[in-house]
């Protein structure tokens, strides 16, 4: 499609011909689903799927799968950052397919079992286009009972040797990130963005720099704050986000510098619902 052609000037390490699929690391490729980012991490016969984009989304996946691994594949399992719709789209529909197990944070475990439901976003929070939109999200909660467990206590995560889970808070309750300590290598979720909040679903022309969580959907900006502040901390140096362009080097440090330092102005929102003292009843 016209979208993902553009893309390939953004793309610094693209190995793969079809250009839809951006290298972030070794053996780990962005595949940008609509509006989302899933990642595949690892080869051949021993892979898994990080986040499972929008809904009704398996064929394109699959396409991708096959691209990166060889025809009629299928993942270890489903490893999710966190249950919101454009994270958890093709998920049932990938366990139903592939009959794999997922995994995702305790805390995040009722959102995607059908016993909690989040906060309605907030079409009223400072943020422009998406935050409009946000009244058209599903409030349908997924159902992976039977196939879903939690995230290993230790850190560890299924089928991503190397790779530890770290829990980055505040956009959902059980939000996580990855990282790769023998490389530096983050995928943060949403626990930060790369594109700017209003551009979120702008395809095609994204500004590329280092934001706060999606405002429409953030309840909790203090936890929040203290995510970002851990992820800077372990100085990545290729960062994978849910929305966005993956992020390099001094690019992404001088980014998330500049966010840490600045997370009020730049992160959260000057007014809406979850913002205190701007409280807005339903
Ligand atoms: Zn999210
Ligand atoms: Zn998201």
């Amino acid at each position: 499609m016209e979208q993902n052609d553009k893309q390939d000037t953004y793309m610094p390490m693209t190995s793969i011909k079809s250009g839809k699929l951006t290298q972030v690391a070794e053996h780990v490729h962005c595949f940008t689903n609509q509006i989302v980012n899933l990642y595949f991490v690892g080869q051949a016969e021993n892979w898994v799927l990080v986040d499972a984009g929008m809904p009704k989304s398996y064929n394109k996946i699959m396409e991708q799968a096959e691209t990166l691994f060889g025809e009629n594949t299928k993942p270890k399992a489903l490893i999710l950052t966190h249950g919101h719709f454009d994270h958890v789209g093709t998920a049932e529909e990938l366990v139903e397919k592939w009959n794999i197990p997922v995994f995702a944070h305790p805390l995040e475990l009722p959102f995607l079992t059908g016993e909690e439901s989040y906060s309605y976003p907030d079409p009223s929070v400072e943020g422009g286009m998406v935050a409009k939109i946000s009244d058209l999200f599903p409030e349908e909660p997924i159902y992976l009972d039977g196939n879903i467990s939690p995230l290993p206590e230790d850190g560890t995560v299924p089928g991503m040797p190397g790779w530890k889970w770290l829990h980055t808070p505040g956009h959902t309750p059980g939000h996580v990130s990855f990282f790769r300590e023998s490389d530096k290598t983050l995928l943060a979720g949403d626990a930060f963005i790369t594109v700017k909040q209003d551009e979120l679903l702008k395809v095609v022309m994204q500004t590329k720099e280092v934001n706060g969580p999606p405002r429409y959907y953030t309840p909790d900006w203090d936890a929040s704050e203290i995510s970002v502040q851990k992820l800077a901390a372990i100085h990545p140096k290729a960062a994978g986000t849910g929305h966005g362009i993956p992020m390099f080097g001094d690019e992404l440090t001088a980014g998330l510098q500049k966010l840490v330092r600045n997370f009020k102005t730049i992160a959260v929102p000057d007014y809406g619902k979850y913002v205190e003292g701007q409280a807005k009843d339903e």
